[in-house]
């Protein structure tokens, strides 16, 4: 008997190995522990039964061990993890082991971290006639708890395991074990406002969900857009959905972007729905994540809220997939398999005859191009629950702002005074800038060189001031001390250029001298729990203006909130990416929706250098459609996504030479395949020309048939393996930077 095993080994993918005839043959989706080289690995079994393929039979090794049984992981998780797989163009074995929670991967099923509970026999209860006071005493403190108390507990309580042991050999207590969760539930951090299942729902609401419990119940695949502007109350629907599925048998998988920034969502759910939640995210310790897993694979819980990886969490018969701000980039897996959370969802919905909501209020191209079409359900929320106004948007043009105040203005008059007013009514205040640092490059005043990165084609950024001045890559994170004298021409002319988030925050600090200020960005919050101390002393009303990235911009419900700044709107329109305007559209949509969300109304003060452009112009009038149409000619004209799709694919190597020469080659080989089916574009130096010391040279694929195109590309680079293995092919960019 052979079976197919997936091993987490990037270039092997699926092995063929032999069962001995003592071994009981496992079943799809069980690890077993095979040999490779002189190595054992754990894999998991995604066929049985199969053939030898061309091996000689006496040939393929045997499988050294058999850890389970039974499926570890359901054949339908092995089947979806295989779909992913091949439409990203991924291993199939570095796929299966990637949806795997870490620590899985060689311990056996039972040996799960557990407890000992002493409890009172039937004989105990009758309590003890002769014995120690020591004896009696923890006899009395075991009674005192009707499920037991555990044996370390009572070591804490000055009970030896002695005493302990001679209880139970007298038959008055005995001891059970407990399989031991490690709750990654702190509700420490977690302040929030109870769900209230008596609550009434606004009319936008009822009628959303009353379109989508039917959608849901219909027991069939359906996939619905929920377009709902920000603050219209979507968790409170996706919470009343879960239930429904509950009552009826089947598992929800509730999906966002990034949990650490929204522990609020699952804590609202840990409200609703107790103990039967799990939790799947990054943040949480490999043990915990693997507790976790456990207790969904075991069926002690009916919802399982989590990052893009929990769209593989084991959840039994999943009736509801909800994907949050489905227009995140988050969702997408940026290191192989390459994978779009919201896709996967998507496919696995389908395939389990379950409902899919993508909820959004700026939906991403790909997702409203659905809804339009009518291939998803279109339901949109219009309005803020409590007929809360949007906040009203004034757009700032910075030019005018350098002609009256000079090229260094950071806040302009607008922005100052509105800052000043909000912290005086002691209201809250977020300004966003989506870049970090305290200056963005330091350049020499005499030759105009700047201070690079030595291993990628960035200048550094420099953090801090003072004696704390660093100078920093955000790729590499090589660090250097800012110099004084230019690294090129020595003159002692160095200066700073551009700013960042640091930068802002110590200027808010200086225009508002009163303020209680803080910054949330990816420095700021490096520290495990840092995030969450952060964002539990602003919604405590501890930090008056808090000043961050895009991470300030998503999905945080702060209802002191009045104010909404946003510095320099424009970050992201000079990047090179198609996506470049419907970023920006999303990001400045989504934080001013942080405004207004309490009684007070908000306000938005956008500033740029371009108060024209459409996606400003158009987010600052909150006209999702009036978006959508603009950009949709622009991705018809350049033949761009949605309506055409793509593939990236990055060369990377030593030399520049090398990886261009590389790159033509595989592209040479591809326009001698037909061209009617697709377009290549490229070779050519990629935006990020060079990272972490190696060149990268990049071409795009475009085609309307996605699996034509991908079959092409992987076909010739199975013939050049040496290239195959410095190269990245990403099906569905989200950026192709
Ligand atoms: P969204 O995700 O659409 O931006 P949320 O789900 O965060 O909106 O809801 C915004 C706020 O409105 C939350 O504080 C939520 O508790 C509250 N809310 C939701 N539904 C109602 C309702 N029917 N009545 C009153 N408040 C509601
Ligand atoms: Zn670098």
């Amino acid at each position: 008997m052979f079976v197919h095993v997936a091993v987490p080994v990037p270039t092997l993918d699926l092995l063929t190995y032999r069962i001995p005839p003592e071994t009981p043959v496992p079943s799809i989706g069980a690890r077993v522990v095979v040999p490779i080289g002189t190595r054992s690995v754990t894999g998991i079994v995604v066929a049985i039964d199969v053939s030898a393929g061309g091996l000689n039979a006496a040939d393929v090794k045997a499988v050294r061990d058999v850890l389970d049984h039974e499926s570890f992981i359901p054949p339908d998780v092995v089947d979806l993890a295989r779909w992913t797989a091949e439409y990203y163009g991924a291993g199939a074995g570095e796929t299966i082991t990637a949806v795997l929670p870490p620590k899985t991967r060689g311990e056996r099923a039972d040996s799960h971290k557990t407890r000992r509970i002493a409890m009172l026999t039937a004989a105990g209860m009758e309590g003890l006639e002769r014995g120690t006071a020591k004896q009696r005493d923890a006899l009395a403190t075991i009674g005192g708890s009707v499920t037991g108390i555990s044996t370390a507990e009572l070591a804490a309580k000055g009970f030896s395991a002695d005493t302990l042991a001679r209880l139970a050999r007298q038959g008055l207590i005995s001891f059970r074990q407990e399989v031991l969760d490690r709750d990654p539930f702190d509700s420490s951090t977690l302040s929030v406002e109870a769900a209230d299942p008596d609550r009434q729902l606004t009319i936008d609401q009822e009628s959303a969900l009353k379109r989508l419990t039917r959608l849901a119940a219909a027991g069939t695949f359906r996939a619905a857009l929920l377009h709902g502007v920000t603050g219209s109350g979507k968790t409170e629907i996706y919470v009343r959905l879960a239930a429904a599925q509950r009552a009826a048998g089947r598992g929800t998988i509730m999906l966002v972007p990034e949990i650490a920034l929204t522990p609020a969502i699952a804590a609202t759910f840990r409200q609703a729905f107790g103990e039967r939640v799990a939790i799947q995210h990054s943040g949480l310790s490999d043990g915990e994540r693997h507790d976790q897993w456990q207790r969904i694979r075991r069926g002690d819980v009916d919802i399982v809220v989590g990052t893009r990886s929990a769209v593989f969490a084991p959840i039994r018969r999943p009736g509801l997939i909800v994907v949050d701000e489905e227009h995140d980039t988050s969702y997408k897996q940026e290191e192989s398999p390459r994978y779009n959370g919201r896709d996967v969802a998507i496919v696995r919905a389908q395939r389990a005859g379950a409902l899919v909501v993508l909820g959004s209020a700026t939906p991403s191209m790909e997702t409203y191009q659905n809804a339009a079409s009518g291939k998803f359900e279109h339901i949109v929320l219009s309005n803020r629950v409590m007929d809360r106004a949007l906040a009203a948007v004034t757009v700032v043009d910075m030019r005018e702002e350098y002609a009256a105040g000079g090229p260094d203005v950071i806040l302009s008059r607008a922005l100052t005074a509105s800052l000043a007013h909000r912290v005086e009514q002691r209201e809250q205040a977020v300004v966003l800038l989506n870049r970090r640092g305290f200056a963005t490059a330091a350049f020499c005043r005499q030759c105009a060189g700047t201070v690079d990165c030595p291993n990628c084609s960035v200048s550094l950024v420099i953090h801090g001031e003072g004696s704390a001045r660093r100078a920093r890559c955000h790729y590499c994170n090589y660090t250097a001390r800012v110099p004084t004298t230019c690294p090129l021409c020595a003159a002692p002319y160095m200066e700073q250029a551009g700013f960042g988030t640091e930068r802002v925050e110590a200027e808010v600090k200086r225009v508002v001298p009163s303020a209680r200020v803080a910054r949330l960005d990816r420095d700021a919050v490096r520290r495990k729990g840092a995030l969450a101390a952060l964002l539990s002393r602003f919604r405590d009303g501890d930090i008056d203006v808090l000043v961050g990235t895009q991470m300030i911009a998503k999905g945080h419900d702060f209802p002191r909130v009045t104010l909404v700044g946003v510095v320099s709107a424009d970050v992201g329109l000079g990047l090179a990416d198609f996506r470049a305007s419907e970023r920006t559209f999303q990001l400045i949509t989504q934080v001013a929706g942080r405004a207004g969300r309490g009684d007070r109304p908000g306000e938005a003060i956008v500033q740029t250098i371009y108060p024209d452009h459409y996606s400003i112009q158009l987010a600052c009038h909150q006209d999702y459609r009036a978006f959508f149409e603009r950009e949709m000619k622009f991705r018809q004209a350049m033949r761009y996504p949605p309506q055409v799709s793509l593939i990236n694919t990055v060369v990377r190597a030593r030399t520049y030479t090398a990886a261009m020469d590389d790159a033509a080659a595989i592209v040479q080989q591809l326009r001698q395949i037909d061209q009617k089916e697709f377009r290549v574009l490229g070779p050519a130096p990629a935006p990020l020309g060079r990272l972490r010391g190696e060149y990268r040279v990049q071409f795009l694929l475009k085609s309307t048939n996605r699996k034509r195109m991908r079959e092409a590309l992987l076909n010739v680079l199975a013939k050049r393996p040496d290239v195959a293995r410095r190269t990245t092919v990403d099906v569905d960019p989200v950026s192709v930077l």
